[in-house]
């Protein structure tokens, strides 16, 4: 196999009827909507996504070989509000993945009550075998490809693994050189510099610590002084442990995609942050001894934020997780499966269309400031946030108890009944 083949394509790891992310997304859809007694036209309404965009992007590498590329956008619905949704480049990539990752940015913009819809968008690619001017090229010529279904009134990208606030300019730039004028609100995690929000960067991070905080409350715990785990250590996984040490918490456990660490007394986070930076990855931290990603699951904690990518907690491992309370920051990180033994064990699941919803709050501040052209201070963000994240935890929890269900069906139930009410009022264009 050519460099240029192994970059823009890999076999994907078949998933199985557990690890198949819309297979997942729709056996709690399914729970949910019997519980409401959603009206069988309106169940369909709200499974089917709008459209499904495969594209071919075409790139010139820096070898001056030519390699294709795919990459999807699927807008999943619009019934509250134009899409919104990240972009991810992984290699592992599938549609059936973003199909999933659509629909969950639907429901969790409902349960944020958020004016928007759900979408997502992704490119099979090997970030960490291309160059930034390759990544460059991939961005701006899949904008292109989608051009048709993007604007601030349309469908609104924000950043995803192995995205960031450089692609989001790029991303800008490509779609305002194309409609002529310079359209910042056509996406969302933009560098502040460039009309993003401040506070934007941080906000997943920030809503883990604040959802983190209220699931210990209703646990009759504290986040200070709790022993904590948490498996990814990029910008939702960082910033989460960095925030949660400041309010008192104990970082015990920590990985990235190549290893785990664990200290039981403590790992220092502003250490760690600055490893991180310097190595690119946290192997060979001083401050910590090396643990496998599947031990640091299991690892013994108060709290699990699972902040990297889908199915890591499954069938397989759930019976030996031994913390009282997940704070799901990934999308997908715990199969239906798992569900199911977790909720036999006792331990409170606060599900990631709730527990990471703090990044697409503040993406639809930044939506609003760019529209608005004033632009807030940090404080007001991380004070606005406070207010819709932790109302949404209550809101969902008041769901869940009145059902009888657990969090992860009541936030479905908050999210579904509230596309469904608004499809019901819009009625049916024919
Ligand atoms: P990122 O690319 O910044 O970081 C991902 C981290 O996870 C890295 O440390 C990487 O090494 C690690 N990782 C990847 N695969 C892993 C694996 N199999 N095992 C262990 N570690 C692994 O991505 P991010 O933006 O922090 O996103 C992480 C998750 O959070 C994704 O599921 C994403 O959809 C979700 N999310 C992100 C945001 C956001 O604002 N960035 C918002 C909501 C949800």
């Amino acid at each position: 196999m050519t460099r240029s083949s192994s970059i823009a394509s890999q076999p994907h790891a078949a998933y199985t009827a557990e690890t198949n992310p819309y297979e997942a997304m729709m056996k709690r859809f399914d729970v949910a909507a019997a519980k409401l007694e959603l009206d069988p036209g309106l169940y369909k309404i709200l499974r089917t996504p709008v459209r499904e965009v495969t594209v071919s992007i075409p790139v010139a590498l820096d070898n001056g070989h030519l390699e294709v590329f795919t990459g999807y956008r699927v807008l999943h619905n619009i019934a509250r509000g134009p899409g919104k949704g990240g972009i991810r480049y992984a290699p592992t990539v599938t549609i059936e993945e973003v199909k999933a990752l659509a629909a969950w940015m639907t429901w969790k913009c409902a349960v944020a009550n958020i004016p928007f819809g759900g979408a997502k968008g992704g490119v099979i690619c090997d970030p960490s075998r291309l160059s930034l001017g390759e990544l460059e090229r991939i961005t701006r010529r899949y904008t292109a490809e989608i051009m048709d279904m993007l604007g601030p009134e349309k469908d609104v990208p924000a950043p995803d693994m192995n995205t960031n606030e450089q692609t989001m300019a790029w991303i800008m730039d490509t779609y305002s050189m194309h409609v002529r004028h310079t359209v910042t609100a056509v996406v969302t995690g933009k560098p502040v510099a460039l009309c993003g929000s401040r506070g934007r960067r941080e906000a997943t991070g920030r809503g883990i610590m604040l959802i983190a905080r209220e699931a210990a409350k209703k646990r009759k715990m504290k986040l200070k002084g709790a022993r904590v785990v948490v498996q990814g250590f990029g910008n939702v996984g960082s910033i989460g442990a960095e925030l949660m040490e400041a309010h008192g918490a104990k970082i015990v456990g920590v990985s990235d995609i190549r290893c785990g660490l664990f200290n039981k007394a403590g790992i220092n986070m502003k250490k760690l942050l600055q490893y991180g930076a310097k190595h690119k990855f946290i192997e060979g931290f001083p401050g910590a001894g090396k643990v496998s990603n599947s031990e640091l699951l299991e690892l013994p904690c108060d709290i699990l934020v699972p902040a990297a990518t889908e199915n890591q907690i499954t069938s397989e491992n759930a019976g030996q997780i031994k913390a009282k309370i997940i704070v799901e920051g990934a999308n997908g990180p715990t199969t239906a499966e798992a569900d199911a033994i977790l909720n036999a064990k006792g331990v409170l699941v606060v599900p990631d269309i709730l527990a990471n919803a703090g990044g697409v709050t503040v993406s639809y501040f930044e939506w609003v400031q760019d529209r608005m052209g004033w632009f807030w201070k940090e404080s007001e963000v991380n004070e606005r946030l406070e207010d819709i994240l932790v109302a949404s935890f209550y809101d969902v929890d008041e769901m869940a108890r009145s059902h009888k269900v657990n969090m992860r069906i009541g936030a479905y139930m908050l999210g579904m009944s509230r596309v469904a009410q608004n499809t019901k009022t819009r009625g049916i264009y024919a």
